[in-house]
């Protein structure tokens, strides 16, 4: 079923296809070792859509420094996200990767890579996933490569570096002021939630910028290339707590940490977290609780619904917001604002938050 809207909807785009004429700016040579009659200069064989972030990289010294960049090893597997005509895909193929995985949503797009590999002799190497990046499982891989659609850059990333995935290497193109947010510092304007997380799991560097020139059709917005290196292991945190506090934390972040934590409907959301946690970890026995509003207890509690929390007197969150306070007082982070505190700081005040028994996830 799924597979004939695909079709149809594939049909469709055909029939509402323009030629696309490359103009001056974006008109490139193709590079006849990469696919002679399917090299890289769009042919307008099909309508590219913008919606789904079809811009072609067709400047061949921008595909070659990409692959270059990639610094694939022999016998790598490599992963290449929305692989599109298969302008990268090729270099790819031609490098020395034992074998290339593509994944791709669009089944013209699916078509016009597998015959690309085809076209290059290099089928046997090649494997597309149809499918949405986001949501279907990748293999096994060493790099990942990828011109990626912007508007999944977020969630690309923190299912690359947060999900099950050991891989060397993640070379990005990624739009420009995205790009630059993801190798920001604390205190820099534009350091954000993102940043913090990917910095604690992996060394991020910029590498080149990428004229919007070099794509057809032509985005509003400058690319960059980004390495992503993953380090493997990460020291004395516990990631989904974590995850959960810098989302607390960076939800508000020209607040500071004291004005964020003494907000009352924050104090009462922790402790209602903190008595989850504790109580679908075996922890103390907390008494009647009531019901809450939302109607969802993900630990999977009693069937009668009585372990779920929501009320509390006011002495409990008074005792409560002073564990909170005296965290902060501690981490001597009370008057800072997240965006300008460093990671090793918020790990500490992680951990003095967890060993007073507040939690976030
Ligand atoms: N990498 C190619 C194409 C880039 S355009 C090049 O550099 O020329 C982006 C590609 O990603 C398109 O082919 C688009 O169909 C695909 N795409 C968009 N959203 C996707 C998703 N969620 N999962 C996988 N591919 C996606």
């Amino acid at each position: 079923m799924k597979r004939a809207v695909s079709a149809l909807w594939a049909r469709r785009a055909v029939r509402q296809a323009y030629l696309y004429t490359p103009t001056a700016a974006t008109a490139t040579s193709s590079s006849p070792e990469f696919g002679a009659s399917t090299s890289e200069a769009w042919d307008g064989r099909f309508r590219l859509h913008k919606p789904r972030g079809q811009h072609l990289l067709t400047n061949p010294r921008v595909l070659d420094a990409i692959a270059r960049h990639a610094a694939i090893s022999p016998g790598d597997a490599v992963l290449e996200v929305g692989p599109g005509t298969g302008n990268l895909t090729a270099r790819l193929l031609a490098s020395q990767a034992a074998r290339v995985t593509a994944v791709e949503i669009d089944p013209r797009m699916v078509e016009a890579v597998t015959a690309r590999a085809a076209a290059l002799g290099l089928a046997h190497k090649f494997k597309v996933i149809a499918g949405d990046a986001v949501e279907v499982e990748f293999p096994e891989f060493d790099v990942c490569v990828a011109n990626i659609p912007y508007g999944i850059s977020s969630p690309l990333i923190a299912k690359l570096l947060f999900g099950p995935y050991r891989f060397r290497t993640a070379t990005l193109l990624l739009q420009k002021e995205f790009a630059r947010r993801l190798v920001a510092a604390p205190g820099d304007g534009e350091y954000n939630r993102l940043a913090a997380n990917v910095r604690l799991v992996a060394d991020v560097r910029l590498l080149m910028d990428v004229s919007k020139r070099d794509f057809v059709p032509m985005p509003r917005v400058d690319s960059s290339l980004v390495e992503i290196r993953p380090r493997g292991t990460v020291p004395g945190v516990d990631v989904s707590e974590w995850l959960a506090f810098t989302r607390v934390c960076f939800g508000q972040k020209n607040k500071t940490l004291a004005a964020i934590f003494k907000q009352k409907r924050m104090v009462v959301e922790l402790l209602r977290r903190s008595l989850r946690t504790e109580r679908c970890a075996g922890g103390v026995s907390l008494g009647p609780l009531e019901v809450d509003d939302s109607g969802e207890d993900d630990c999977g509690g009693n069937d009668d619904g009585s372990n779920r929390v929501v009320g509390f007197s006011e002495e409990e969150v008074a005792a409560f917001k002073e564990k909170v306070a005296g965290a902060l007082d501690t981490a001597e982070l009370a008057g800072k604002r997240p965006s300008k505190v460093s990671n090793d700081e918020l790990k500490r005040l992680l951990r003095l938050f967890n060993d007073r028994g507040v939690r976030f996830q």
